[in-house]
């Protein structure tokens, strides 16, 4: 992988391109990012152009070997931990369990989508409901392949995806190697959340804030990898309208952004759910906006009803915008959607927008905090339906 195959993150590539320009490469790196925006590619991208011999104009070749094999995750100084436990693909006793077992699977998923989150890497490594972590047997395993030398003479890249899911024991074993690794030995480290990773294990590593992309860097991206001409013309592809959803709603994730284009089944959902809900609101008609709680509780998952929540917030800010006359922020709204805005804004209280936004959001809370669903839904609706009377 090249660093202009990845998407947005023009300072990080630049600040990875002079540590190995300059020869200042750090023993350790500490990623951090939020789901999906392509730490783990830049990374990747980074090893790679430190390894690769025919490097120009700031970037690696993509061509040579040590390219070709890196890019596939396939190169013999290319090592790879990740959290995993026992499922449909592999099992067994999770305490004998090692990444190299998932290694195909792991593969395949990066090379299908470098932006992949971590619910989707729990799928295609078969164990979708439970929790993976970082086991004492996998630490062994660096430690195991650290006291190995290199096979080529670049440099060996130990990825850890999600450091935050090992335990003490684990990061122990880790301690000394991060310190003071081999020679020509780089890790390099994935997180999405710093806070929860042992500041032992953080304080070793440099730390690089992978951020999140701008709305119009998803919408472009989105466009290139699912084949959207420039005329605007898609061929069997998402329609513009659900690509820009997708990027306004994915606060900056370019991988949260393709799952949403992929579940966009759900999307349709969730608009249809959120218009009758507020066209009942608008009808003084509570029994009916009771019944699109008795849906949304009805929904599969909790996830499910939390990505509705986060949707409905997304189409209260449009309503905010419409209330003040202001254009509506949203590129690709058609014309008979704004007028809906437009009309459902004047029949509401003015404060609406942001009172449904307080309402949504602590709705999305007790989803977190396993509250009943049925009580969630029938307070929010009726607080809801409360919050938009005109006084
Ligand atoms: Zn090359």
């Amino acid at each position: 992988m090249k660093f202009s195959q990845i998407y947005g993150n023009a300072s990080v590539k630049r600040t990875l391109r002079g540590m190995a320009d300059s020869g200042h490469v750090p023993h350790a790196i500490l990623f951090y990012e939020n789901d999906g925006c392509g730490a783990l590619a830049l990374g990747v991208a980074f090893l790679q152009y430190l390894n690769c011999k025919c490097r120009h104009g700031g970037d690696s070749c993509g061509e040579c070997r040590d390219c070709n094999q890196i890019s596939k995750l396939g190169h013999p100084d290319m090592h790879f931990t990740f959290p995993i436990t026992s499922g449909t693909k592999v099992s067994g006793a999770v305490k004998d369990l090692t990444c190299s077992m998932f290694l195909p699977m792991w593969r395949e998923l990066f090379a299908a989508n470098p932006y992949f989150l971590e619910n989707e890497l729990a799928e295609a490594l078969g164990f979708e409901k439970k929790a993976g972590a970082i086991t004492v047997k996998e630490g062994g395993e660096i430690l195991r392949k650290l006291s190995l030398s290199s096979v080529g003479d670049g440099w060996r890249g130990i990825f850890i995806y999600l450091p935050e899911k090992m335990n003490q024991q684990t990061a122990n074993m880790l301690l000394k190697s991060l310190e003071e690794p081999a020679e020509k030995t780089i890790f390099i480290l994935v997180t999405h959340s710093p806070e929860s990773l042992l500041p032992t294990i953080s304080s070793r590593c440099q730390l690089i804030r992978v951020m999140p992309l701008e709305v119009e860097e998803i919408e472009s991206s989105l466009m290139d990898i699912l084949g959207g001409g420039s005329d605007g013309h898609f061929d069997g592809g998402p329609s513009p309208s659900l690509i820009s959803q997708a990027a306004t709603l994915s606060a900056g994730s370019l991988g949260a952004a393709l799952q949403m284009i992929n579940d966009s089944g759900d999307v349709s959902l969730y608009d249809e759910l959120f218009h009758s809900l507020i066209d009942r609101i608008k009808d003084n008609d509570l029994s009916g906006a009771l019944e699109v709680a008795d849906a949304l509780v009805g929904l599969d998952s909790r996830e499910r009803q939390k990505a509705f929540c986060i949707y409905a917030g997304a189409c209260v800010r449009k309503l905010f915008f419409a209330t003040r006359e202001e254009e509506i922020s949203m590129s690709g709204i058609t014309p008979q959607e704004r007028q809906w805005y437009v009309a459902a804004a004047s029949s509401l209280n003015p404060k609406f927008p942001e009172a449904a936004q307080t309402i949504l959001t602590r709705s999305v809370g007790m989803l977190e905090r396993n509250v009943l669903q049925k009580i969630i839904f029938c307070n929010m609706v009726t607080r809801l339906f409360v919050a938009a009377r005109k006084r």
